[in-house]
């Protein structure tokens, strides 16, 4: 057979991205075991309240290897390999303890964690996930699961059930990345969620477009009559986010606000947040 050197070529391509994979597959396992995970929070601002109320949970993981890697291709790899799971409790262990933290600070904070579609489909996983939530000490109320619209999509009755028993265990749950999956609002109505989190490809734009805006204000209007709070991510300017406001948003995260933290910046940025930045907002 002769190959042309354009396939040749795209085979070799082929294969790196391959040999990439099972490099950072087998990285991760090593991080797993040994660390190399840092959690970041990028907080959440309650545009009703006028106050700080949560932040998301954002993995980071620094690889002798291969260097600073970002969960866009870590986790994906992950949830083929099956280690997410592993991965996930990691998470929530080193969130909680941060809540705890925040809470004899004096800060009344709660913290939001993505799920994977892998996780939600386990179902001893959501087992020790709900053994673990029963405990006291935790704050249920304050906790939030994220999920996608792919990953419920994946096996929407095993994922529903699944979620229904987060739901009942007393978590919140918010559709993460909405409008980039198959979804549709109807068929939000059946699923046990609180909160809608709003893609930010609609709103990284929002400011100068007006197709953003005539999405992101049904959508808005929609997950209300619905009875679901909405949160808007990727929120990176104050055009933004006033429109956001005058559309009767719950909730901002994004750059404008702040980048994801380390617990301590949080800490610091927390105790000199600037209210008045927002406040004009609420005049
Ligand atoms: P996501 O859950 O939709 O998280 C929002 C992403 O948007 C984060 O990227 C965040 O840093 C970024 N972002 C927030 N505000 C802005 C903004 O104003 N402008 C722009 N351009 N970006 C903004 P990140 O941290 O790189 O995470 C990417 C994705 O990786 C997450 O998307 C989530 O799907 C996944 N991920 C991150 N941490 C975890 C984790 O602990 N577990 C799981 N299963 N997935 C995670
Ligand atoms: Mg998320
Ligand atoms: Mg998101
Ligand atoms: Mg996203």
């Amino acid at each position: 057979r002769h190959h042309s050197l354009a396939f040749a070529l795209y085979e070799i391509g082929r294969d790196e991205v391959h040999l990439r994979k099972i490099t950072v597959t087998h990285r991760l396992q090593q991080a797993i075991l040994n660390g190399g995970f840092e959690l970041l929070f990028q907080p959440q601002y309650d545009l009703r309240a006028g106050r700080i109320h949560s932040a998301e949970a954002l993995i980071r993981w620094q690889d002798p290897e291969l260097g600073r890697m970002f969960p866009d291709e870590f986790i994906p790899l992950a949830e083929q390999s099956g280690d997410i799971t592993l991965i996930t409790d990691w998470v929530l262990n080193e969130a909680l303890r941060q809540m705890a933290a925040w809470q004899a600070d004096g800060h009344d904070l709660g913290v939001s964690i993505n799920l994977s579609a892998r996780d939600v489909l386990q179902d001893d996983f959501i087992d020790g996930l709900i053994a673990r939530l029963r405990h006291d000490d935790i704050r249920r109320d304050a906790l939030m699961f994220e999920i996608t619209e792919s990953a419920v999509m994946a096996d929407p009755e095993h994922a529903l059930r699944n979620l229904q028993r987060l739901y009942d265990a007393g978590v919140s749950l918010a559709m993460d990345d909405f409008g980039t999956g198959f979804s549709s609002l109807s068929q939000l109505k059946s699923m046990p969620v609180h909160e809608l989190k709003i893609d930010k490809s609609f709103v990284l734009r929002l400011d100068e477009d007006r197709d953003d805006q005539r999405i992101v204000r049904s959508t808005i209007e929609m997950a209300h009559h619905l009875g679901l709070s909405v949160i808007a991510e990727g929120v990176e300017n104050r055009a933004s986010l006033a429109l956001l406001y005058d559309m009767g948003c719950d909730a901002i995260q994004g750059y404008y606000l702040s980048k994801p933290k380390t617990a301590s910046e949080l800490r610091e940025w927390l105790a000199t947040f600037d209210q008045h930045r927002l406040e004009s907002l609420h005049a």
